[in-house]
């Protein structure tokens, strides 16, 4: 008699536990209080030491040449960013750049590299972030030893879902994302019916698992789902730090027939 009501508290507390690791609502935005993601070495096997040839129905966002694939978010015009030695670098002040193209589900493969020597810390260091839709932000971050809050780490749908585990590598160290990405969808009133998900891996380790959008990143607030567009071009942010891409080619994800 005494065993019954125990296991039930204790089951009461179990589930509210995995509630709360499964619904990013139950914690507050940007909480510092949020258990941080454990530290994983990811290994060397991802990303390739020298990018390799791509899936031959890939579409080659930057293949090492040019930004001909991206437009300015400001203007519209070219892609006010830095193109060296086959990768491009972000340029404090000029905004974020986009996709001429518009996509909706994909696979995307980016490899960034963090600056070095690091320089600020939390959110100030090696910020930049993958807008999928130019709307829903996977973080890009320096978290390498430097602390911020879960919901803000690198790999975190920002604001909403840290990662599982952070996979960083140190600056100066090119690193990966590859990302799975489903698109919301809407019905003709305008109300999500499906959420946007995302599935990444961060250097090969497994950081998303099919996690949810609560609606499009802001920072400090979860705004709800406003009915957007099938497709829209994918962003990469300036965050005002000089954070450096290549290799980036998206894969768009058909119905399976
Ligand atoms: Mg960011």
């Amino acid at each position: 008699m005494m065993k019954a009501p125990f296991a039930l508290v204790l089951l009461a507390a179990t589930t509210a536990w995995a509630q709360a690791q499964r619904d990013p609502l139950a914690w507050p935005v940007h909480d510092e209080t949020r258990p941080q993601p454990p530290v994983v070495n990811p290994g060397t096997g991802v990303p390739a030491l020298t990018p390799g040839e791509p899936p031959s129905d890939a579409i080659v966002l930057f293949g090492g040449k040019d930004l001909s694939a991206w437009k300015s978010q400001k203007g519209g015009g070219p892609a006010p960013w830095k193109v060296e030695n086959g990768s491009f670098e972000v340029v404090k002040g000029t905004g974020g750049i986009e996709t001429n193209q518009a996509f909706g589900d994909v696979q995307l493969h980016v490899e960034f590299m963090e600056p070095t020597p690091p320089v600020g810390v939390s959110q100030e260091r090696g910020n930049s972030g993958v807008f999928l839709m130019g709307l829903y932000e996977i973080q890009v971050l320096d978290n390498y030893g430097n602390k911020t809050y879960p919901d803000g780490e690198a790999a975190a749908l920002y604001g909403q879902y840290p990662p599982l585990v952070n996979a960083c590598r140190p600056p100066g160290e090119w690193q990966a994302y590859d990302i799975v990405f489903e698109a919301p969808r809407f019905d003709a009133q305008g109300q999500v019916t499906k959420r946007a998900r995302a599935t990444v891996f961060h250097n090969g380790v497994l950081v998303q698992n099919g996690s949810e959008f609560t609606g499009p990143t802001t920072h400090k607030a979860r705004p709800p789902y406003k009915a957007h567009a099938d497709k829209l071009p994918l962003a990469l942010q300036d965050h005002g730090n000089p954070v450096r891409f290549r290799n980036v080619w998206v894969r768009e994800l058909k119905e399976r027939q």
